[in-house]
């Protein structure tokens, strides 16, 4: 598996590998027309996972996770893929809500919320992106505020929030303070789902799934333990689930199947396309720079094991691979034709969902200007905001508007 296990992982890849074996077919088959039953199945797979010790692998064992490194993690999904099986429903709960709630949440919270999460009783979303703050985060306008009684009133718009339409709780950042500078007067709040005043639509997209939807908050009340990391400090705590959002998009790339093979397979079978050098050529580049990203990402395991943080060029491996994999799915469409987008091919999903995930997980050029700055060292873009607090950037915002 390239991974250079040693003697204790291979030990533990068997023993993934073994459970797998025994309990593939109690996994969820695909999806089919009941998209209600689909969840279910899978809450319960996830359920069995977890208890299995196969979800959560490097969450602490006190909070009921495995305590063990990425590697394991990493080994866990290799093996998931191998057996054929999906992989745990809730990635963003376990894989980034979790271990923000572990870093920054009161003994209260993590007592509360991580069993059922982990288990699958209790889905999470991510209510961060807004209408007018995707890239720029530190602008959201949801507004939530503090009552006599501790307890808040939260008033906004969530969009892109995947899995809202079936989870029980959202992990969602607001503003509590409009005088100070953007970042300062964010705080995290933990939302339930069903409360009072919370209006939930689906979108659909091009592939014909609705995972994400429009979440409306309409003078919604919040208790006061329902803040997560402190008041004022939300921007802090944003960082931490952003980061853990690269590490599950990075690590997680393996899974997802975009993977070298699989597209040479694909071409190989068509007897006109793989003798012709354009397309030849086409599937060499994507290949060198999928094999680049897969090493590049051992790289980044390897530093994660040692203790140590990934750097700005993580953001590197999320901009390569959904780019190779745009290109294989093109490549895939020149030579298949309009087949390859009938609902029966197994190319139809991956190329018409790709173009989103341009934008997932921090957008390309955001991510390019990231590297550009802290890596290359190339002059930072200019900043207009800075130290200017945020109830007066809306109004130069409107002033500027009615000016013109
Ligand atoms: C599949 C999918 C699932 C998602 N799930 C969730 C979720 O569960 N929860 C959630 O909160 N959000 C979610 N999102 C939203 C995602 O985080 C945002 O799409 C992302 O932050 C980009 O924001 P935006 O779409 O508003 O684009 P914008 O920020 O409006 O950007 C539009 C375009 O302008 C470019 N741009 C913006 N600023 C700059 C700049 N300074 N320099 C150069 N170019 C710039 C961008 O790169 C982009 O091409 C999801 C998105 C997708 C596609």
């Amino acid at each position: 598996m390239d991974l250079n296990d040693t003697p204790e992982q291979v030990h533990y890849r068997a023993k993934v590998r073994a459970w797998l074996h025994e309990h593939k077919d109690e996994a969820p088959a695909a999806q089919g027309e009941d998209d209600a039953a689909y969840v279910q199945a899978r809450r319960a797979w996830q359920g069995k996972l977890a208890t299995a010790g196969l979800a959560g692998v490097t969450w602490p064992v006190e909070l009921g996770g495995q305590g063990l490194g990425p590697i394991e993690h990493v080994i866990v999904g290799q093996e998931i893929v191998r057996a054929g099986v999906p992989d745990i429903l809730d990635v963003i709960g376990v894989g980034m809500l979790g271990p923000t709630i572990i870093a920054h949440g009161s003994a209260e919270q993590k007592n509360r919320y991580l069993g059922p999460m982990l288990h699958g009783d209790e889905v999470w979303c991510q209510l961060f992106s807004e209408p007018a703050a995707g890239s720029d985060l530190a602008a959201v306008q949801a507004r939530a505020v503090l009552q006599d009684d501790g307890s808040w009133r939260l008033s906004g718009q969530k969009v892109w929030t995947t899995n809202a339409h079936f989870a029980a709780h959202g992990l969602l950042l607001a503003r509590t303070d409009a005088d100070v500078p953007k970042h300062k007067g964010l705080t995290m709040f933990i939302v339930p789902m069903d409360a009072a005043g919370i209006t939930i639509r689906g979108l659909r997209q091009i592939s014909g799934e609705a995972e994400f939807n429009e979440v409306f908050f309409d003078d919604v009340r919040l208790d006061a333990d329902a803040v997560v990391g402190g008041v004022g400090n939300g921007w802090g705590t944003a960082l931490t689930t952003l980061m853990f959002e690269r590490l599950t998009i990075g690590l997680g790339s393996e899974s997802l199947g975009y993977q070298a093979e699989r597209y040479a397979a694909a071409i190989a079978t068509d007897e006109h396309a793989r003798l012709d050098p354009e397309v030849r050529r086409r599937l060499g580049e994507l290949c060198v720079q999928l094999l680049a990203v897969k090493f590049t990402g051992y790289r980044m395991l390897s530093a994660l094991q040692q203790g140590q943080i990934p750097g700005p060029e993580a953001g590197l491996a999320k901009v390569t691979t959904v780019r190779a994999a745009i290109d294989a799915g093109d490549l895939i469409a020149d030579v298949l034709g309009p087949d390859a987008l009938d609902a029966e091919s197994e190319w139809a999903y991956m190329i018409s969902f790709l173009p989103g995930l341009k934008s997932a997980g921090g957008t390309e050029e955001i991510l390019r200007n990231t590297i550009g700055e802290r890596v290359l060292g190339l002059p930072p873009e200019p900043r207009l905001d800075k130290g200017i607090p945020f109830s007066e950037l809306r109004a130069k915002e409107r002033a500027g508007v009615a000016a013109t």
